[in-house]
């Protein structure tokens, strides 16, 4: 059986692949669109900004992850994820690889769990001066 970390470093090399073998210098402003490419739902996509002009699709992004340098692709599915169900900021792209990711997300866990545990200790005996009862 492979591991869950093998089969994501096959997938990733596979995306890798697919967009190097591809026309790359589609613009997603122009029609028309690539068969490869999602269309984007202007409706769904939150837009507050001026300076910043709708696609219409997306298309699979290369990366250099901000943490560790490694490449990454964003894909078309992710980026509608992102735009339309997060309704992330139309300004805002992928920065860091799903490891990097992982780490920030383990550390916040952990961060909030410690605070949850300074929360329960029992309070310093000199507590109750302070409090009114
Ligand atoms: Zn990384």
């Amino acid at each position: 059986m492979k591991s869950g970390k093998q089969r994501r470093a096959e997938i990733k090399a596979k995306r890798l692949k697919r967009i190097s073998e591809r026309d790359n210098t589609v613009n997603p402003f122009k029609h028309p669109m690539p068969e490869w490419a999602i269309p984007v739902n202007k409706d769904e996509v939150h837009h507050h900004s001026m300076f910043f002009d709708i696609p219409l699709f997306y298309v699979d992004k290369e990366f250099l992850c901000r943490d560790c340098g490694t490449t990454e692709v964003w894909t078309a599915k992710q980026q509608k994820w992102w735009y339309e169900i997060a309704k992330g900021d139309l300004e805002t792209t992928a920065v860091r690889c799903h490891a990097c990711r992982n780490k920030i997300k383990a550390e916040k866990t952990a961060q909030k769990q410690h605070m949850a545990e300074v929360a329960k200790r029992k309070s310093h005996p000199n507590d109750a001066f302070f409090k009114k009862s």
